[in-house]
Protein backbone atom coordinates (compact mmCIF):
# COMPACT_ATOMS: atom_id res chain seq x y z
CA UNK A 1 0.00 0.00 0.00
CA UNK A 2 1.41 3.47 -0.76
CA UNK A 3 1.30 6.37 1.47
CA UNK A 4 0.38 9.70 -0.10
CA UNK A 5 3.82 10.81 0.28
CA UNK A 6 5.63 7.89 -1.48
CA UNK A 7 3.13 8.43 -4.53
CA UNK A 8 4.76 9.67 -7.75
CA UNK A 9 3.94 12.91 -8.23
CA UNK A 10 2.69 14.64 -11.36
CA UNK A 11 5.91 16.52 -13.35
CA UNK A 12 2.84 18.97 -14.61
CA UNK A 13 2.18 21.88 -12.94
CA UNK A 14 -1.38 23.14 -14.22
CA UNK A 15 -1.30 26.82 -14.79
CA UNK A 16 -3.24 28.88 -12.80
CA UNK A 17 -4.69 31.93 -14.59
CA UNK A 18 -3.10 35.50 -13.48
CA UNK A 19 -5.84 38.49 -13.44
CA UNK A 20 -3.38 41.42 -13.10
CA UNK A 21 -5.28 44.32 -11.77
CA UNK A 22 -5.69 48.10 -13.39
CA UNK A 23 -2.57 50.17 -11.57
CA UNK A 24 -2.11 53.65 -12.33
CA UNK A 25 1.74 55.45 -11.80
CA UNK A 26 4.63 56.63 -13.46
CA UNK A 27 5.98 52.77 -14.85
CA UNK A 28 2.64 52.19 -16.03
CA UNK A 29 2.57 55.37 -17.73
CA UNK A 30 6.06 54.80 -19.26
CA UNK A 31 4.93 51.08 -20.45
CA UNK A 32 1.54 52.84 -21.77
CA UNK A 33 3.86 55.57 -24.07
CA UNK A 34 5.96 52.57 -25.07
CA UNK A 35 3.17 50.52 -26.02
CA UNK A 36 1.78 53.06 -28.26
CA UNK A 37 5.10 53.93 -29.61
CA UNK A 38 5.98 50.57 -30.58
CA UNK A 39 2.57 48.93 -31.69
CA UNK A 40 2.71 52.48 -33.72
CA UNK A 41 5.78 52.20 -35.57
CA UNK A 42 4.97 48.25 -36.30
CA UNK A 43 1.62 49.35 -37.64
CA UNK A 44 2.37 52.11 -39.51
CA UNK A 45 5.66 51.77 -40.89
CA UNK A 46 4.95 49.67 -44.08
CA UNK A 47 2.53 52.18 -45.19
CA UNK A 48 5.00 55.06 -45.38
CA UNK A 49 6.34 56.30 -49.07
CA UNK A 50 9.60 57.15 -50.09
CA UNK A 51 10.57 58.51 -53.78
CA UNK A 52 13.28 56.56 -55.00
CA UNK A 53 12.74 57.34 -58.90
CA UNK A 54 10.73 55.44 -61.63
CA UNK A 55 12.29 52.09 -61.12
CA UNK A 56 12.64 51.36 -57.38
CA UNK A 57 9.88 50.80 -55.15
CA UNK A 58 8.42 53.82 -53.67
CA UNK A 59 8.13 52.01 -50.17
CA UNK A 60 10.45 53.44 -47.30
CA UNK A 61 10.93 50.16 -45.47
CA UNK A 62 10.90 47.37 -47.37
CA UNK A 63 12.51 43.45 -47.38
CA UNK A 64 12.44 42.90 -51.07
CA UNK A 65 13.42 39.01 -51.14
CA UNK A 66 12.34 38.46 -55.11
CA UNK A 67 15.20 40.63 -55.63
CA UNK A 68 17.55 39.96 -52.73
CA UNK A 69 17.38 43.88 -51.31
CA UNK A 70 16.65 45.86 -48.08
CA UNK A 71 15.43 49.31 -48.18
CA UNK A 72 15.16 51.22 -45.64
CA UNK A 73 14.40 54.86 -46.50
CA UNK A 74 17.40 56.38 -48.63
CA UNK A 75 19.74 53.30 -47.41
CA UNK A 76 19.69 50.60 -49.84
CA UNK A 77 21.13 47.06 -48.98
CA UNK A 78 22.14 45.02 -51.46
CA UNK A 79 23.09 41.04 -51.18
CA UNK A 80 26.85 41.39 -51.12
CA UNK A 81 25.87 44.04 -48.44
CA UNK A 82 24.82 41.70 -45.92
CA UNK A 83 28.16 43.31 -43.69
CA UNK A 84 25.51 46.22 -42.81
CA UNK A 85 22.47 43.35 -41.64
CA UNK A 86 24.98 41.82 -39.52
CA UNK A 87 26.29 44.81 -38.31
CA UNK A 88 23.06 46.30 -36.96
CA UNK A 89 22.43 42.57 -35.27
CA UNK A 90 25.88 43.24 -33.39
CA UNK A 91 24.39 46.72 -32.48
CA UNK A 92 21.23 45.59 -31.59
CA UNK A 93 23.15 42.63 -29.41
CA UNK A 94 25.26 44.93 -27.50
CA UNK A 95 22.43 47.53 -26.92
CA UNK A 96 20.43 44.34 -25.05
CA UNK A 97 23.19 43.66 -22.83
CA UNK A 98 24.05 47.59 -22.18
CA UNK A 99 20.33 47.91 -21.00
CA UNK A 100 20.36 44.60 -18.90
CA UNK A 101 23.88 45.45 -17.38
CA UNK A 102 22.60 48.60 -16.85
CA UNK A 103 18.92 47.85 -15.42
CA UNK A 104 17.95 44.26 -15.46
CA UNK A 105 15.15 43.24 -18.17
CA UNK A 106 14.11 46.19 -19.43
CA UNK A 107 14.00 44.93 -22.96
CA UNK A 108 11.25 42.29 -21.04
CA UNK A 109 9.31 44.46 -18.93
CA UNK A 110 9.11 47.56 -21.60
CA UNK A 111 9.41 46.58 -24.98
CA UNK A 112 9.44 43.15 -26.12
CA UNK A 113 6.54 41.76 -28.45
CA UNK A 114 5.39 39.23 -26.09
CA UNK A 115 5.07 41.59 -23.58
CA UNK A 116 3.89 44.37 -25.38
CA UNK A 117 0.99 42.05 -27.20
CA UNK A 118 -0.27 40.09 -23.84
CA UNK A 119 -0.58 44.33 -21.96
CA UNK A 120 -2.33 45.12 -24.99
CA UNK A 121 -4.54 42.02 -25.29
CA UNK A 122 -4.92 42.26 -21.00
CA UNK A 123 -6.33 46.03 -22.21
CA UNK A 124 -9.14 44.55 -23.77
CA UNK A 125 -9.90 41.80 -21.33
CA UNK A 126 -10.41 44.67 -18.63
CA UNK A 127 -12.50 46.66 -21.08
CA UNK A 128 -14.64 43.86 -21.90
CA UNK A 129 -14.84 41.77 -18.67
CA UNK A 130 -13.83 44.67 -15.98
CA UNK A 131 -11.34 44.56 -12.96
CA UNK A 132 -9.56 42.00 -12.03
CA UNK A 133 -12.07 40.95 -9.29
CA UNK A 134 -14.68 41.26 -11.70
CA UNK A 135 -12.52 38.97 -14.14
CA UNK A 136 -12.10 36.27 -11.35
CA UNK A 137 -15.69 36.08 -10.55
CA UNK A 138 -16.70 35.52 -14.64
CA UNK A 139 -13.31 33.02 -14.58
CA UNK A 140 -14.70 30.95 -11.29
CA UNK A 141 -18.90 31.23 -12.58
CA UNK A 142 -20.47 28.01 -14.74
CA UNK A 143 -21.13 29.34 -18.57
CA UNK A 144 -24.13 31.11 -18.78
CA UNK A 145 -25.38 34.10 -21.59
CA UNK A 146 -23.07 36.92 -20.06
CA UNK A 147 -19.94 34.99 -19.89
CA UNK A 148 -20.56 33.83 -23.42
CA UNK A 149 -21.24 37.30 -24.52
CA UNK A 150 -18.15 38.29 -22.89
CA UNK A 151 -16.01 35.46 -23.78
CA UNK A 152 -17.10 36.27 -27.51
CA UNK A 153 -16.69 39.71 -27.35
CA UNK A 154 -13.21 39.18 -25.90
CA UNK A 155 -12.38 36.80 -28.37
CA UNK A 156 -13.33 38.70 -31.50
CA UNK A 157 -11.10 41.66 -30.46
CA UNK A 158 -8.29 39.41 -29.49
CA UNK A 159 -8.52 38.28 -33.10
CA UNK A 160 -9.00 41.46 -34.84
CA UNK A 161 -5.58 42.84 -33.18
CA UNK A 162 -4.06 39.25 -34.18
CA UNK A 163 -5.22 39.36 -37.90
CA UNK A 164 -3.70 42.96 -37.97
CA UNK A 165 -0.26 42.16 -36.67
CA UNK A 166 -0.02 38.85 -38.76
CA UNK A 167 -1.34 41.14 -41.89
CA UNK A 168 1.10 44.03 -40.78
CA UNK A 169 4.05 41.64 -40.91
CA UNK A 170 3.64 40.21 -44.93
CA UNK A 171 3.38 44.34 -46.17
CA UNK A 172 6.87 44.41 -44.96
CA UNK A 173 7.79 42.08 -47.26
CA UNK A 174 6.16 43.80 -51.11
CA UNK A 175 4.39 47.11 -51.64
CA UNK A 176 1.90 47.40 -48.76
CA UNK A 177 -1.04 49.14 -50.75
CA UNK A 178 -0.87 46.52 -53.76
CA UNK A 179 -0.47 43.71 -51.14
CA UNK A 180 -3.82 45.07 -49.00
CA UNK A 181 -5.62 45.04 -52.40
CA UNK A 182 -4.37 41.31 -53.53
CA UNK A 183 -5.32 40.05 -50.41
CA UNK A 184 -9.37 41.15 -49.86
CA UNK A 185 -9.95 40.45 -53.73
CA UNK A 186 -7.82 36.84 -52.95
CA UNK A 187 -5.34 37.20 -55.84
CA UNK A 188 -2.54 37.53 -53.13
CA UNK A 189 0.16 34.58 -53.40
CA UNK A 190 -0.81 31.33 -50.73
CA UNK A 191 2.42 32.50 -48.90
CA UNK A 192 1.40 35.84 -47.91
CA UNK A 193 -2.27 34.00 -46.68
CA UNK A 194 -0.14 31.83 -44.76
CA UNK A 195 1.82 34.22 -43.35
CA UNK A 196 -0.88 35.94 -41.72
CA UNK A 197 -2.54 32.51 -40.38
CA UNK A 198 0.62 31.64 -38.55
CA UNK A 199 1.11 35.14 -36.92
CA UNK A 200 -2.66 35.61 -36.48
CA UNK A 201 -2.92 32.39 -34.29
CA UNK A 202 0.73 32.75 -32.65
CA UNK A 203 -0.37 36.75 -31.79
CA UNK A 204 -3.64 35.23 -30.44
CA UNK A 205 -3.15 32.52 -28.57
CA UNK A 206 0.83 34.05 -27.19
CA UNK A 207 -1.07 37.34 -26.29
CA UNK A 208 -4.47 36.11 -24.88
CA UNK A 209 -3.69 32.53 -23.34
CA UNK A 210 -0.10 31.81 -22.79
CA UNK A 211 1.09 34.89 -21.74
CA UNK A 212 3.66 34.54 -18.75
CA UNK A 213 4.62 31.04 -19.67
CA UNK A 214 6.28 32.17 -22.71
CA UNK A 215 8.85 34.47 -20.66
CA UNK A 216 9.19 31.70 -18.17
CA UNK A 217 9.30 28.46 -20.27
CA UNK A 218 10.14 29.27 -24.01
CA UNK A 219 12.05 32.25 -23.57
CA UNK A 220 15.74 31.80 -23.50
CA UNK A 221 16.72 35.41 -22.66
CA UNK A 222 15.77 35.05 -18.94
CA UNK A 223 18.77 32.50 -18.52
CA UNK A 224 21.01 34.03 -20.87
CA UNK A 225 20.67 37.53 -18.80
CA UNK A 226 21.91 36.16 -15.89
CA UNK A 227 25.51 36.62 -17.25
CA UNK A 228 24.89 40.17 -17.95
CA UNK A 229 23.62 41.30 -14.49
CA UNK A 230 26.28 42.32 -11.53
CA UNK A 231 26.04 43.42 -7.98
CA UNK A 232 25.49 47.15 -9.63
CA UNK A 233 22.59 46.33 -11.65
CA UNK A 234 19.39 47.71 -10.92
CA UNK A 235 16.70 45.65 -10.32
CA UNK A 236 13.59 45.62 -8.53
CA UNK A 237 13.56 44.72 -4.88
CA UNK A 238 11.12 44.96 -2.18
CA UNK A 239 12.91 46.57 0.93
CA UNK A 240 12.42 44.10 3.32
CA UNK A 241 14.53 45.48 6.00
CA UNK A 242 11.80 48.17 5.73
CA UNK A 243 9.01 45.93 5.66
CA UNK A 244 8.99 43.14 7.29
CA UNK A 245 7.92 41.65 9.51
CA UNK A 246 4.76 42.71 7.69
CA UNK A 247 1.56 42.69 9.25
CA UNK A 248 -2.43 43.85 8.49
CA UNK A 249 -2.60 47.97 9.12
CA UNK A 250 -6.08 49.29 10.05
CA UNK A 251 -6.63 53.09 9.09
CA UNK A 252 -5.08 55.23 11.27
CA UNK A 253 -3.46 52.27 13.54
CA UNK A 254 0.09 52.28 14.56
CA UNK A 255 1.64 49.14 15.46
CA UNK A 256 5.02 49.09 17.13
CA UNK A 257 7.45 47.00 15.90
CA UNK A 258 5.52 46.64 12.30
CA UNK A 259 7.27 46.82 8.89
CA UNK A 260 5.94 49.25 6.21
CA UNK A 261 4.35 46.54 4.40
CA UNK A 262 0.74 46.36 5.20
CA UNK A 263 0.32 42.70 3.24
CA UNK A 264 -2.33 44.41 0.93
CA UNK A 265 -0.66 42.09 -1.68
CA UNK A 266 -1.33 44.98 -4.34
CA UNK A 267 1.83 44.15 -5.54
CA UNK A 268 0.94 40.87 -5.97
CA UNK A 269 -2.06 41.45 -7.63
CA UNK A 270 -1.34 43.82 -10.55
CA UNK A 271 1.66 41.67 -11.71
CA UNK A 272 1.50 40.24 -14.84
CA UNK A 273 3.84 37.64 -14.08
CA UNK A 274 1.84 36.48 -10.57
CA UNK A 275 4.83 36.82 -8.29
CA UNK A 276 5.34 38.15 -5.00
CA UNK A 277 8.28 40.51 -5.43
CA UNK A 278 8.83 40.03 -1.56
CA UNK A 279 10.12 36.46 -1.91
CA UNK A 280 13.01 38.12 -3.68
CA UNK A 281 14.44 38.22 -7.00
CA UNK A 282 13.07 35.63 -9.16
CA UNK A 283 13.29 34.43 -12.75
CA UNK A 284 9.95 35.39 -13.90
CA UNK A 285 10.33 38.88 -13.22
CA UNK A 286 10.16 41.13 -16.07
CA UNK A 287 11.15 43.98 -14.32
CA UNK A 288 7.58 45.96 -15.40
CA UNK A 289 7.63 48.07 -12.54
CA UNK A 290 3.93 47.62 -12.53
CA UNK A 291 4.18 46.86 -8.39
CA UNK A 292 6.65 49.86 -7.57
CA UNK A 293 3.49 51.86 -8.84
CA UNK A 294 0.80 49.60 -6.88
CA UNK A 295 2.88 50.14 -3.52
CA UNK A 296 3.88 53.52 -4.05
CA UNK A 297 0.34 54.21 -3.89
CA UNK A 298 -0.54 52.12 -0.56
CA UNK A 299 2.97 54.04 0.73
CA UNK A 300 0.65 57.20 -0.18
CA UNK A 301 -2.41 56.28 1.14
CA UNK A 302 -1.14 55.18 4.82
CA UNK A 303 1.55 58.01 4.77
CA UNK A 304 4.97 56.01 4.62
CA UNK A 305 7.39 57.01 2.31
CA UNK A 306 7.62 55.43 -1.26
CA UNK A 307 10.03 52.71 -2.39
CA UNK A 308 9.45 50.18 -0.32
CA UNK A 309 9.55 48.30 -3.67
CA UNK A 310 11.85 49.89 -6.23
CA UNK A 311 14.74 49.60 -8.39
CA UNK A 312 18.09 48.96 -6.32
CA UNK A 313 21.48 47.44 -7.04
CA UNK A 314 23.10 44.44 -4.77
CA UNK A 315 25.58 46.74 -3.38
CA UNK A 316 22.78 49.61 -2.67
CA UNK A 317 20.82 46.40 -0.87
CA UNK A 318 23.78 46.06 1.44
CA UNK A 319 24.55 49.33 2.29
CA UNK A 320 20.87 50.13 2.90
CA UNK A 321 20.88 47.71 5.44
CA UNK A 322 24.25 48.75 7.17
CA UNK A 323 22.43 52.18 7.43
CA UNK A 324 24.73 53.76 4.81
CA UNK A 325 23.71 56.16 1.63
CA UNK A 326 23.53 53.67 -1.33
CA UNK A 327 25.15 55.01 -4.31
CA UNK A 328 23.65 57.38 -7.02
CA UNK A 329 21.18 55.92 -9.79
CA UNK A 330 24.25 57.46 -12.77
CA UNK A 331 27.33 56.06 -10.71
CA UNK A 332 25.72 52.96 -11.22
CA UNK A 333 24.24 53.26 -14.94
CA UNK A 334 27.73 54.56 -16.03
CA UNK A 335 30.17 52.01 -14.75
CA UNK A 336 33.34 50.27 -16.56
CA UNK A 337 31.03 47.25 -17.85
CA UNK A 338 28.74 49.87 -19.41
CA UNK A 339 30.99 51.72 -20.83
CA UNK A 340 32.46 49.09 -22.57
CA UNK A 341 28.90 48.29 -24.34
CA UNK A 342 28.50 51.57 -25.19
CA UNK A 343 32.23 52.07 -26.77
CA UNK A 344 31.87 48.65 -28.59
CA UNK A 345 28.44 49.91 -29.86
CA UNK A 346 29.39 53.20 -30.85
CA UNK A 347 32.47 52.09 -32.17
CA UNK A 348 30.53 49.30 -34.95
CA UNK A 349 27.23 52.22 -35.48
CA UNK A 350 30.33 54.58 -36.48
CA UNK A 351 31.93 51.77 -39.26
CA UNK A 352 28.60 50.95 -40.17
CA UNK A 353 27.73 54.94 -40.89
CA UNK A 354 31.38 55.60 -42.61
CA UNK A 355 30.52 52.30 -44.82
CA UNK A 356 27.72 53.48 -45.85
CA UNK A 357 29.18 56.90 -47.15
CA UNK A 358 32.13 54.81 -48.38
CA UNK A 359 30.11 52.29 -50.58
CA UNK A 360 30.33 53.09 -54.69
CA UNK A 361 27.09 53.41 -56.69
CA UNK A 362 29.08 51.44 -59.10
CA UNK A 363 30.20 47.72 -58.14
CA UNK A 364 32.13 46.06 -59.93
CA UNK A 365 33.72 42.58 -59.54
CA UNK A 366 36.43 40.63 -61.99
CA UNK A 367 37.43 37.47 -62.09
CA UNK A 368 40.25 35.92 -64.15
CA UNK A 369 39.42 33.28 -66.27
CA UNK A 370 42.22 30.18 -65.40
CA UNK A 371 41.49 27.69 -67.76
CA UNK A 372 43.64 28.57 -69.56
CA UNK A 373 45.36 31.28 -67.63
CA UNK A 374 46.59 32.81 -71.27
CA UNK A 375 46.27 31.55 -74.97
CA UNK A 376 48.61 32.81 -77.82
CA UNK A 377 47.37 34.07 -80.76
CA UNK A 378 48.43 33.26 -84.39
CA UNK A 379 50.67 36.83 -84.70
CA UNK A 380 52.90 35.70 -80.77
CA UNK A 381 50.62 37.85 -78.98
CA UNK A 382 49.34 36.75 -75.67
CA UNK A 383 45.87 37.14 -74.46
CA UNK A 384 44.09 36.61 -71.26
CA UNK A 385 40.24 36.53 -70.43
CA UNK A 386 38.35 38.11 -67.72
CA UNK A 387 34.52 38.14 -66.28
CA UNK A 388 33.92 41.70 -65.26
CA UNK A 389 30.84 41.97 -63.11
CA UNK A 390 28.97 45.06 -63.20
CA UNK A 391 26.68 46.14 -60.71
CA UNK A 392 24.61 49.43 -61.75
CA UNK A 393 22.73 50.81 -58.09
CA UNK A 394 22.30 54.69 -59.76
CA UNK A 395 18.76 53.98 -60.19
CA UNK A 396 18.51 54.19 -63.75
CA UNK A 397 20.38 52.83 -67.03
CA UNK A 398 23.81 53.26 -67.23
CA UNK A 399 26.57 53.33 -69.99
CA UNK A 400 29.97 52.18 -68.40
CA UNK A 401 33.41 52.64 -70.16
CA UNK A 402 36.13 49.90 -69.19
CA UNK A 403 40.09 51.07 -69.69
CA UNK A 404 43.26 49.43 -67.87
CA UNK A 405 46.19 51.03 -66.57
CA UNK A 406 49.30 49.27 -65.97
CA UNK A 407 52.98 49.28 -65.81
CA UNK A 408 53.68 47.31 -69.48
CA UNK A 409 51.42 48.72 -72.45
CA UNK A 410 48.64 46.37 -73.26
CA UNK A 411 45.10 46.45 -75.15
CA UNK A 412 41.71 46.02 -73.92
CA UNK A 413 38.67 44.41 -76.00
CA UNK A 414 34.92 43.53 -74.99
CA UNK A 415 33.19 40.18 -76.58
CA UNK A 416 30.33 40.59 -78.53
CA UNK A 417 31.09 44.45 -79.34
CA UNK A 418 33.80 46.85 -80.84
CA UNK A 419 33.11 49.62 -78.29
CA UNK A 420 34.55 49.79 -74.77
CA UNK A 421 31.38 50.47 -73.18
CA UNK A 422 28.17 48.50 -71.59
CA UNK A 423 25.05 49.31 -71.26
CA UNK A 424 23.85 47.81 -67.44
CA UNK A 425 19.95 48.24 -66.62
CA UNK A 426 18.80 50.00 -63.44
CA UNK A 427 19.83 48.22 -59.92
CA UNK A 428 20.97 44.99 -61.88
CA UNK A 429 23.95 43.50 -62.68
CA UNK A 430 26.00 42.26 -66.05
CA UNK A 431 28.61 40.30 -66.63
CA UNK A 432 30.63 40.62 -69.70
CA UNK A 433 33.85 38.66 -70.60
CA UNK A 434 36.63 41.41 -71.48
CA UNK A 435 39.94 40.46 -73.15
CA UNK A 436 43.30 42.26 -72.55
CA UNK A 437 46.47 41.60 -75.10
CA UNK A 438 49.87 41.70 -74.56
CA UNK A 439 51.65 42.09 -78.19
CA UNK A 440 54.21 39.98 -79.04
CA UNK A 441 57.50 40.18 -76.91
CA UNK A 442 56.18 43.32 -75.17
CA UNK A 443 57.44 43.59 -71.52
CA UNK A 444 53.69 41.67 -70.51
CA UNK A 445 53.95 39.13 -72.77
CA UNK A 446 57.40 37.72 -72.06
CA UNK A 447 57.10 38.21 -67.59
CA UNK A 448 55.08 35.67 -65.72
CA UNK A 449 53.16 38.55 -64.39
CA UNK A 450 52.09 42.20 -64.78
CA UNK A 451 50.03 43.84 -62.20
CA UNK A 452 47.03 45.99 -63.69
CA UNK A 453 44.08 48.02 -62.65
CA UNK A 454 40.80 47.99 -64.68
CA UNK A 455 38.62 51.20 -64.28
CA UNK A 456 35.05 51.46 -65.28
CA UNK A 457 33.62 55.06 -65.54
CA UNK A 458 30.00 55.86 -65.89
CA UNK A 459 29.44 57.69 -69.50
CA UNK A 460 29.23 61.56 -69.09
CA UNK A 461 30.35 61.41 -65.39
CA UNK A 462 33.52 61.58 -62.96
CA UNK A 463 31.46 58.75 -60.82
CA UNK A 464 34.42 55.78 -61.60
CA UNK A 465 36.11 52.72 -59.64
CA UNK A 466 38.80 50.42 -60.11
CA UNK A 467 39.70 46.78 -59.78
CA UNK A 468 43.42 45.35 -59.58
CA UNK A 469 43.98 41.98 -61.32
CA UNK A 470 46.93 40.49 -63.14
CA UNK A 471 47.61 39.52 -66.51
CA UNK A 472 49.52 36.38 -67.06
CA UNK A 473 52.48 36.13 -69.56
CA UNK A 474 54.19 33.22 -71.16
CA UNK A 475 57.49 33.98 -68.90
CA UNK A 476 60.81 33.71 -70.27
S1 LIG B 1 2.01 46.58 -2.13
FE1 LIG B 1 3.58 47.19 -0.69
S2 LIG B 1 2.49 47.18 1.24
FE2 LIG B 1 1.21 46.02 -0.15
S3 LIG B 1 1.90 43.91 0.11
FE3 LIG B 1 3.09 44.75 -1.55
S4 LIG B 1 4.95 45.44 -0.53
FE4 LIG B 1 3.42 45.18 1.08
S1 LIG C 1 7.40 41.46 -9.63
FE1 LIG C 1 6.96 43.59 -10.17
S2 LIG C 1 8.45 44.11 -11.73
FE2 LIG C 1 8.45 41.88 -11.53
S3 LIG C 1 7.04 41.22 -13.11
FE3 LIG C 1 5.85 41.42 -11.24
S4 LIG C 1 5.04 43.51 -11.28
FE4 LIG C 1 6.65 43.39 -12.81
Amino acid sequence: MSSPDTEPKSLYQKREPIFPRRVSGAFRNLKWWLMAFTLGVYYITPWIRWDRGPSLPDQAVLIDMANRRFFFFMIEIWPHEFYFVAGLLIMAGLGLFLFTSAAGRVWCGYACPQTVWTDLFILVERWVEGDRNARLRLHRSKWNGEKIRKTAVKWSAWLLIAVATGGAWVFYFTDAPTLAVNLVSGQAHPVAYITILVLTATTFFFGGFFREQICIYACPWPRIQAAMIDEDTLTINYRHWRGEPRGKLQKGEVVADQGDCIDCMACVNVCPMGIDIRDGQQMACITCGLCIDACNDVMDRIGKPRDLIGYMALTDEVAEIAGKEPKSVWKHVFRARTIMYTTLWSAVGIGLVVALFMRSDIDVNVTPVRNPTFVTLSDGAIRNTYDVRLLNKLGQDEVFHLSLTADAPMRISLEGTQELSVTVKANEQKTQRVYIVAEPGSAAATADRTDLRLWIEQNGSTNRVYHDTIFNGKGK
